[in-house]
C-alpha cells in the first residue's frame, strides 16, 4: 500500500497518481506553455525536453494516468479522438487489408470511406459483433489491422474482445479498440488481449464538454508505436497545453461520473422498456440485449452511460420528442456531466445504417427522475 502499487484506479485517478510540485509542493499542477526549451551548452537536450511538438510536460501526467488506467506500456494525447484514429490507419500503408466496424462512430467510417480507401487502405466493413463474420474475413498474412468499437455507436452493438483478439492476432493482424463508452473504468481492452485502445477523451476522460482530445494507449511500445509516435511527431496534431491541463483536472472524476451516468442510464433504459411510445431500448445493461452477456463478462461496475431508443411512431416521432425536451440538451458529442439527446440519422446522412426512427441518449448525472420526467414530457406533449 505504501508505495501506491496496490491503490485502486479511483483512489489513482483522484489524486492523478499522487503528483506534488517538487518545487512548490503544488498539489495541482502547474500549466506549461513553453513551446521551445533551453539545450545545454553543448547543444543537448539532457532535460528530455526540446521543442513543443510532443515535448510538454502539462502532457506526461494525464498520459501517465491514461496509461496506468488502461494497464498499458505508454499513451499518447492527440489534438482530437479523430486524429488519434487517423494517425492508426495512417501509420499503415496503402494496400494494407484493414477490417473496420460497419456500425460505428460515422465520423471515423466516413472518413475511412473517403480518406482511408482513397490513400489506398484495402478496408471491409463488417458486423464484427459476428465472430464467425470475423473469423471469415481476416486474411492471414494480408490483414493488419481489425478496428473495432465497443459498446458501438450509437446502436450499442458489443463486440467480445477477447475472441476478435484471438481471431485478429491468429491472422498476424493487429486489433485496436475504439473505448470511448466503456472507459478504462468499465473495460479495459488491452487486458482482453487487445494491441492498442484509442479514446476520443473529448468524452467521458474530460466530462465537461469544454475541449476536444484524442488518445491512444499500447500494449508495447514496439515498431508500431514508433511509427504512431511519429505519426503525432510529423504531422503535429498535438493537443495543446490547456486542453492537457483541464484533461488531467477532468480524469480526477471519472469513476464517479461514469459510475453515476451507468445508473442513470440502466434506470432509464428499465424505465422505457414496454413504454407504448418506444418501439425498442437498444442498451447493452438490458438482458434482452443480444451482447449483454459478453457486456457481462468484458464490462465491470456498469454498461456505461450512453443509450438509444427506437421511437413506435418511426422518424416524426422521435424528431418530435427531441425537439421538446427541456432539461436534456439538444446537441451532439456524449461522455458530459449534462445529458444530451440526438436524432443521429439526420447528422449521419441518407447512407447511414442509423434508423430514423432513433434517438441517441448520452446521460449525464442529473437526477434520474428528472430526465425521465422530461422525456415522458416531449413524449406526450
Ligand atoms: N470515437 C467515438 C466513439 C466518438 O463518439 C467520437 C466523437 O464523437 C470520436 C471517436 C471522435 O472523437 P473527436 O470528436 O474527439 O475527434
Amino acid at each position: 500500500m505504501a508505495n501506491g502499487n496496490d491503490w485502486k484506479p479511483e483512489t489513482k485517478t483522484a489524486q492523478a497518481l499522487g503528483w506534488i510540485d517538487e518545487r512548490t509542493r503544488a498539489v495541482s499542477p502547474p500549466l506549461h506553455l513553453s513551446s521551445t526549451y533551453i539545450r545545454d551548452p553543448d547543444n543537448q537536450y539532457r532535460s528530455g525536453y526540446g521543442y513543443g511538438r510532443d515535448d510538454n510536460p502539462t502532457f506526461e501526467q494525464a498520459e501517465a494516468l491514461l496509461c496506468e488506467l488502461e494497464g498499458g506500456a505508454e499513451a499518447m494525447l492527440f489534438a482530437s479522438g479523430m486524429a488519434a484514429a487517423t494517425a492508426v490507419f495512417r501509420a499503415l500503408k496503402p494496400g494494407d487489408h484493414v477490417i473496420a466496424q460497419e456500425v460505428m462512430y460515422w465520423g471515423l467510417r466516413h472518413w475511412l470511406l473517403e480518406q482511408g480507401i482513397g490513400w489506398g487502405l484495402d478496408i471491409e466493413f463488417l458486423p464484427t459483433w459476428d465472430m464467425d463474420a470475423l473469423a471469415a474475413a481476416v486474411r492471414p498474412g494480408e490483414t493488419k489491422l481489425v478496428w473495432i468499437e465497443t459498446p458501438a455507436n450509437p446502436m450499442w452493438h458489443i463486440v467480445d474482445i477477447e475472441r476478435a483478439a484471438e481471431i485478429a492476432h491468429g491472422a498476424g493482424a493487429r486489433l485496436a479498440v475504439d473505448g470511448t463508452t466503456a472507459t478504462p473504468v468499465l473495460s479495459r481492452p488491452l487486458d482482453l488481449g487487445a494491441d492498442l485502445v484509442m479514446h476520443s477523451a473529448t468524452k467521458y476522460l474530460n466530462g465537461h464538454s469544454d475541449i476536444v482530445a484524442g488518445a491512444l494507449i499500447t500494449r508495447a511500445a514496439d515498431e508500431v508505436w514508433a511509427a504512431l509516435r511519429a505519426q503525432r511527431h510529423d504531422g503535429g496534431a498535438i493537443l495543446g497545453s490547456f486542453e492537457a491541463w483541464l484533461l488531467l483536472r477532468g480524469m480526477r472524476t471519472l469513476h464517479l461520473r461514469v459510475g453515476a451516468a451507468s445508473a442513470n442510464a440502466l434506470t432509464i433504459a428499465r424505465h422505457f422498456q414496454g413504454h407504448p411510445a418506444i418501439s425498442e431500448v437498444l442498451y447493452p445493461g438490458l438482458q434482452e440485449h443480444p451482447g449483454h452477456e459478453i457486456a457481462r463478462r468484458q464490462m465491470q461496475g456498469g454498461f456505461g452511460g450512453m443509450l438509444s431508443l427506437r421511437f413506435a411512431g418511426g422518424e416524426a416521432a422521435a424528431v418530435q420528442a427531441a425537439a421538446r425536451v427541456k432539461l436534456w440538451k439538444r446537441a451532439t458529442s456524449l461522455g458530459g456531466v449534462e445529458s444530451l439527446i440526438e436524432h443521429r440519422a439526420s447528422i449521419e446522412g441518407p447512407d447511414t445504417p442509423v434508423p430514423g426512427d432513433l434517438l441517441r441518449l448520452s446521460t449525464g448525472i442529473e437526477d434520474a427522475e428528472d430526465l425521465i420526467a422530461d422525456l415522458e414530457a416531449a413524449m406526450e406533449a
